[in-house]
């Protein structure tokens, strides 16, 4: 998760008392399917903007490229989606003083969802206990 995106998120919880963050991804995520791509080999000469893009994927989906789902692109894609959710989430939670320390004094909830284009359904994601 960029910084600038952190600071947004920290702007508004601490300006407007903002009680839910809602971090949501999507099916079909053209970042996501880049960033696979990319780390499989099957694109070159990429931009240096799709770059920054695929950088910021990449590490939730390395863990999962050599967890067993190379077979099925579509698994692997939906899998990633939520894993990248998950990491930013969790990116939330730690990685910022403030939000860090908001959840604790006023019980602000960060969580991940996913938004189905297909179905317009948005699933939030059980909020399950932190890892780090
Ligand atoms: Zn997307």
């Amino acid at each position: 998760m960029a910084p600038s995106q952190v600071g947004s998120v920290e702007f508004a919880a601490s300006r407007f008392e903002t009680q839910l963050v809602v971090v949501m991804g999507h099916t079909q995520c053209g970042a996501v399917i880049a960033t696979l791509e990319e780390l499989q080999g099957r694109t070159k000469n990429q931009s240096r903007n799709l770059r920054s893009i695929v950088d910021r994927v990449r590490p939730s989906v390395e863990t999962l490229l050599y967890g067993g789902l190379e077979g099925s692109h579509e698994a692997l894609v939906r899998a990633t989606i939520r894993a990248n959710v998950r990491a930013s989430v969790n990116h939330l939670r730690h990685g910022s003083e403030l939000l860090e320390r908001l959840i604790q004094e006023t019980g602000l909830l960060v969580v991940g969802a996913e938004y189905s284009l297909e179905t317009g359904v948005v699933e939030f994601f059980e909020n399950v206990p932190d890892v780090g």
